[in-house]
This record gives structure tokens, C-alpha cells and sequence, in this order.
């Protein structure tokens, strides 16, 4: 199936049930891009700096890029103003870092919190207990130039559907816990939640923002 076609069906899909989607276009040529473009595709994700930046220019300005892979903190100052959304925030001293950047730049960033839920050691993120044990201390209350606008999490990686669909539901849960512990938070409404092999899922279990590459791009080469 073409790109085009892919991305109009995915729409169709998705925004009827109120459900956004990242086009995640790393590792693949901006031509590629330019075809989801004009199917209509706005949102975009790229999961490493030096390739968002680079093609940042060669897209039209309407585009919402959002940051999706792990950021190295040597890094924070050459991303900062340059996205819609950080979706990836791993560390308190990497929101630290945002914050301090974006004050200095003028600019406000909009960020999730990554939670670590999967089986792999290899993924990043907080655990929910870290998650909720920040926001019931009201740490977030230290940010000068940072909004949190919900979270982020991935499934295992597994064939196991009842595994997938439970962390899934951990990552929703700790959302709903952070709003119990600080119930005052506002805009803390987005759930980035499922890829190409686990997004039906992850919409049943609340996510409104999917991450799909491979299912729109074809398998990337790396
Ligand atoms: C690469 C990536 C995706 C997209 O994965 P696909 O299986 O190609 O849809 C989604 N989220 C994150 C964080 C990624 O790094």
C-alpha cells in the first residue's frame, strides 16, 4: 500500500476515536515524509537529534515534530525550540536540563514523561513509584519554562498479548495516579501509547496519541 493511502486509512481510523498519530519517519528520506505530508500527515517523530534537525528544514514549517528516542543531555540545547513535544523525558535531571534551556531560549517546552513498564532493561524511563513519588512532592511546581502534558510509555516487546495489554494498563494507571496524587495539574491529558504491531491495544487501554513508523514507512534500514 502506498504511504498516501496508508496514512489516509490510519486517519480515518484513529480521529474519529479522538486518537492522534506521530508519523514516526527516522531513518527514512524526506521524500518519504513529503508523501505523508500531502496525504495530510502533520505530526512527525524522529528519535535522533542530528537527523530531526537536519530535516526540519527540508519540511514545510506547518509540520509538529515530536521527539521520541532517548536524549542525551549533551544534546538538550540544539533540540530545545525546535519541537512540539518531548515525548521521551527519562530523568529528572533531563527535565532539569530542558527547563533550564528553554528558560534561557525564551521559549516554553512541552514534554511527557516516559514511564519504564516493559519486561527489557534496555528501555528507558521512570518507574511508575519514581513517577507518582515526583508528583506528590510537587517537584513539578520547580519548572520555570516546562509544561508536562501526560506521558509516555512502551510495551514489552513480546508476543505475548496479555503481557502487551498489562503494560498498557500500568502506564494508564499511573497517569490516573499522578492526577489523584496532584488532582490541580492541568493539560496532563496525553497518553503516547502504541506502535505499529500493538496500537489496537494500546487505544483500548486509553491511549490518544500512537507512534506508527514501520506500519506507514515499510522497515527501516538502519
Ligand atoms: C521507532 C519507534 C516507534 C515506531 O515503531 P514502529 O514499530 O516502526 O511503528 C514508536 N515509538 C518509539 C519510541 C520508537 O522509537
Amino acid at each position: 500500500m502506498s504511504i498516501a493511502l496508508k496514512i489516509q486509512q490510519l486517519q480515518a481510523s484513529l480521529s474519529p476515536r479522538g486518537v492522534e498519530l506521530v508519523a514516526v519517519s527516522k531513518f527514512h528520506p524526506v521524500e518519504r515524509l513529503i508523501e505523508a505530508y500531502n496525504a495530510g500527515q502533520r505530526i512527525f517523530g524522529e528519535s535522533r537529534v542530528s537527523e530531526l534537525l537536519d530535516k526540519i528544514p527540508l519540511m514545510p514549517d506547518d509540520v509538529r515534530w515530536h521527539f521520541i528516542g532517548h536524549l542525551q543531555t549533551n544534546k538538550v540545547r540544539r533540540l530545545v525550540g525546535n519541537v512540539d513535544l518531548i515525548e521521551s523525558v527519562d530523568s529528572e535531571r533531563l527535565l532539569k536540563m530542558i527547563d533550564d534551556e528553554s528558560a534561557r531560549k525564551g521559549v516554553t517546552s512541552r514534554v511527557l514523561m516516559q514511564i519504564h513498564v516493559a519486561e527489557e532493561e534496555t528501555k528507558f524511563g521512570f518507574s511508575p513509584d519514581e513517577l507518582i513519588k515526583y508528583f506528590s512532592e510537587r517537584k513539578f511546581e520547580d519548572l520555570k519554562a516546562t509544561h508536562i502534558c501526560g506521558v509516555m510509555g512502551m510495551a514489552s516487546n513480546t508476543d505475548d498479548i496479555d503481557r502487551i495489554r498489562a503494560d498498557f494498563k500500568a502506564i494508564a494507571l499511573c497517569r490516573r495516579q499522578i492526577l489523584d496524587a496532584a488532582p490541580d495539574l492541568r493539560d496532563f491529558d496525553t497518553i503516547s501509547m502504541g506502535m505499529s504491531d500493538d496500537h489496537e491495544i494500546a487505544i483500548d487501554e486509553g491511549s490518544n496519541l500512537v507512534r506508527i513508523g514501520t506500519e506507514i514507512f515499510g522497515r527501516r534500514e538502519y
